[in-house]
């Protein structure tokens, strides 16, 4: 089955489906983005991804390019034609086509848009967690607007690329105080000695996760301690746990940093806690589509 892209108001064939070389996304990565799972035919959190995509626009100065309402029809359809029941729907959103300018004028550049789906294996991702990761740190070499969710993902591109080379499933950045920052594309987190949960506080240092607001719900709800604040890799090494968030790996148990065992070596109880109850805090849509029931025959049934 070919997949099908939606790209500016059309659904096309991926393979075909094409922008314009002048548009901003392409020439200056003048976009943003959002990634939201879904599962059983559900999207998980998608007010929030939403909200976190208006303020992303807003931060950027860029105007949404249909209404948010409108944005979830095209979502559905996308999931629908290309028969995502469990997988990931991808939002772009760049500034527009225009001259190859560094300046932009907000009334002559329409914003693009496009929307993909494709499926997931979740059970791969339950798979890694079963076993927990190794995470690798790297200088934060990014921009200070990383609160910003942008396309402009070259640090986090290079980053990811030097965490797998080295066996590893995330890099951690670390900023030039020597506080994690974050993963290339996760938040992350530490349980101290004393069953204290711990993420960095939001600033522009950090993107604030849809999967991070809900674990810290989560975390309210079922009475837990938890601070926001700095912590260093030396920290995270002598840490009971360590875990990161994101929307496609949920809660994943880190074991490994920088080559040092965290903890017993095996993913953290809690974090595996948190993984397991992240559904009961999380939002899912209404069901989107149901897989028809194979339609039989009846002659061949009927005695
Ligand atoms: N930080 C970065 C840099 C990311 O790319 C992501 C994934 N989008 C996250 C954190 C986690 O965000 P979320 O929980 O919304 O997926």
């Amino acid at each position: 089955m070919s997949r099908i892209a939606y790209v500016n108001g059309l659904y096309m064939p991926t393979r075909s489906a094409v922008v314009q070389i002048d548009d901003r996304g392409y020439q200056f990565a003048d976009g943003v983005y959002e990634v939201c799972v879904v599962r059983d035919g559900r999207i998980i959190d998608e007010e929030r991804h939403l909200k976190r995509l208006e303020r992303s626009l807003g931060e950027l100065s860029i105007r949404w390019p249909v209404t948010p309402s409108a944005l979830a029809i095209v979502m559905r359809e996308v999931i629908q034609r290309n028969r995502v029941r469990d997988g990931t729907v991808y939002i772009q959103v760049t500034r527009g086509v225009g001259p190859r300018n560094h300046v932009f004028t907000p009334e002559t550049v329409r914003p693009s848009l496009v929307v993909t789906a494709r499926s997931v294996d979740w059970a791969v991702a339950d798979e890694s967690a079963a076993k927990g990761i190794a995470v690798i740190s790297t200088p934060d070499n990014r921009w200070e607007r990383v609160d910003i969710k942008t396309i402009s993902l070259l640090p986090n591109v290079l980053a990811k690329q030097k965490a797998k080379e080295a066996g590893a499933g995330e890099a951690w950045f670390v900023d030039s105080k020597g506080f994690v920052t974050e993963g290339a594309s996760s938040n992350a987190w530490i349980v101290t000695t004393d069953g204290v949960l711990v993420t960095r506080d939001v600033d522009r240092g950090i993107l604030r996760g849809v999967t991070r607001d809900v674990v810290l719900k989560m975390l309210e709800r079922e009475n837990l301690v938890f601070e926001e604040r700095r912590f260093t890799i030396a920290e995270a090494q002598s840490a009971r746990e360590a875990f990161i968030t994101s929307a496609g790996n949920l809660v994943m148990p880190v074991i490994k940093i920088d080559g040092r065992i965290v903890g017993s070596g095996m993913p953290g109880e809690l974090s595996l806690k948190l993984r397991q109850l992240f559904f009961t805090e999380a939002e899912a849509s209404p069901r989107i589509w149901r897989p028809k029931p194979i339609a039989h025959n009846s002659k061949l049934f009927d005695k």
